[in-house]
């Protein structure tokens, strides 16, 4: 079974959706399909939870008129025959249906996830008519019948697996499956998602619930490059990772891949490719067990993360107090992602500031609390990075003209992370791209 993953700007526009039937009829073995919501629906969803959440229905009707409007245009482009435009329609109506009568009901955040699991539903379901249309069999299996988180928000894979081979075993003929990407049931049984850009992490978990022999992202890009290709003009294609260096790149902030849907591939040692669906002869990323070569491979950045200072001369060297200092985050279900520590403070980031409030109220008793918002982890991803003192001296070289507020290394061997200010970030891979990789 192979498992292949198309984001949202794969099926986007009805061509391209076109191309992806193509892409997917190609080779003998089973395939499940994976598919995001139509590129921008997202978004727009999001923006119609929030006008309800803030009370504007107005706003929030009229952000739904607009959505269907590009929708009825959508469907009149993929499909042609009656049958199929009817049948399209008909989708259309089903789900714009429901956002409307959400309008009239009060607003929650179990409803607001309702909401966004819309665009998943709408995009493999007109996908299948379209495939219908042109003769292609395929079976449609609806994540929400076994894609689920428990009460942590972890995906509970055994459960998965067994729900998911169930309804497979169902259809022995079958070579071709669709599903949702990105939307779950909780541990409530309510409708939850994987967090944006989840469909990638839906891809791996399924890959890893059924033991794939093989996990394609398709998306518009060919692969993994070697720095942010939305930041830095020239930027080149990576055809090897271990699974560690991608795990740490997309953790770090390289939007091509979910944060954490390296983990479930690498447990089961699945390969995965990144490919491109607009140029898909072009060789992409594999991401495999066993790195190749050493020396930097790729830099990503994560935005929005907040420094917290704690300074304590009294409190610092008494063994205990880091404990007692993660313990506060853990309370409050925080991940800590760069850590340093002196005799008199320990600096560390997070970039989830839900609870920022209570943290710091609770880390208060223990010394004086600084902050700094608006900063810029750049992590530094490659074989053995972390232990070759060449490449540290050409980084810190290169960023002499930015002002390093923390920096991370030999935390595992891969990685050398650096804080900066958010401002700098642009500059920082600029100034990187060149001094590390000799790209303008
Ligand atoms: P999809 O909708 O297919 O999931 P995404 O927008 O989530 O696509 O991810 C692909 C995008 O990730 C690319 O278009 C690119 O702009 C961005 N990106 C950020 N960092 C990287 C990187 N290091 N390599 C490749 N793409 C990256
Ligand atoms: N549609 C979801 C998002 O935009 C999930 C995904 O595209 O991976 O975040
Ligand atoms: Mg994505």
């Amino acid at each position: 079974m192979k498992i292949l993953k198309f984001g949202g700007t794969s099926v986007g526009k009805p061509e391209r959706m076109h191309s992806v039937a193509k892409l997917i009829m190609s080779g003998d073995e089973t395939k499940l399909v994976i598919l995001s919501a139509l590129s921008g629906t997202t978004n727009s969803l999001v923006e119609i939870g929030q006008s309800l959440a803030s009370g504007h229905k107005e706003l929030a009707k009229s952000q739904i008129e607009k959505l269907r409007s590009h929708y009825d245009q959508f469907y009149q482009a993929l499909v042609q025959t009656p049958e199929a435009r009817k049948e399209a329609l008909a989708i259309i109506d089903e789900h714009f249906e429901f956002l409307h009568i959400i309008l009239k009901i009060s607003y929650s955040e179990a409803l607001n996830k309702d909401i966004l699991a819309q665009g998943e539903l709408l995009s493999t379901k007109l996908f299948r008519t379209y495939l219908k249309e042109q003769g292609v069999q395929a079976t449609l299996i609806p994540a929400l019948d076994f894609m689920s988180i428990d009460e942590q928000n972890e995906p509970e894979i055994p459960k998965i697996k067994k729900r998911l081979v169930t309804l497979l075993n169902q259809y022995p003929k079958e070579k071709l499956f669709i599903t949702q990407g990105y939307i779950c049931k909780n541990a409530k049984g309510e409708v939850d998602n994987l967090k944006r850009g989840g469909s990638d992490y839906t891809a791996s978990l399924i890959g890893a619930a059924l033991n794939a022999t093989e996990i394609q992202i398709w998306t518009d890009i060919d692969g993994m490059h070697n720095n942010d290709p939305r930041i830095v003009e020239h930027t080149v294609a990576i055809h090897q990772l271990s699974f560690d260096e991608a795990a740490e790149l997309a953790y770090f902030g390289a939007k091509i891949l979910h944060p954490a849907s390296i983990w479930p591939a690498q447990h089961f040692n699945i390969p995965v490719k990144l490919l491109n669906t607009m140029q898909p002869e072009a060789k992409g990323t594999v991401i495999m067990e066993l790195p190749d070569g050493d020396g930097v491979k790729a830099i990503a950045a994560k935005d929005g993360i907040t420094a917290i200072k704690i300074k304590s001369s009294r409190m610092l060297l008494a063994y205990g107090f880091l404990r007692k200092t993660f313990e506060v985050f853990e309370k409050y279900k925080t991940s800590i992602d760069m850590i340093t520590t002196s005799e008199v403070a320990v600096s560390l980031t997070i970039d989830d500031i839900t609870h920022l409030q209570g943290i710091q109220s609770d880390l208060e008793p223990f010394g004086s609390i600084e902050m700094d918002f608006d900063q810029t982890i750049i992590s530094l991803v490659g074989n053995e990075i972390a232990a070759t003192p060449a490449i540290l001296k050409k980084v810190f070289d290169t960023l002499e003209p930015v002002p390093l507020r923390m920096i991370s290394y030999g935390g595992s061997r891969h990685n050398i992370s650096i804080l900066i200010k958010g401002s700098q970030k642009k500059e920082a891979l600029q100034l990187l791209n060149k001094g590390v990789f000799g790209l303008e």
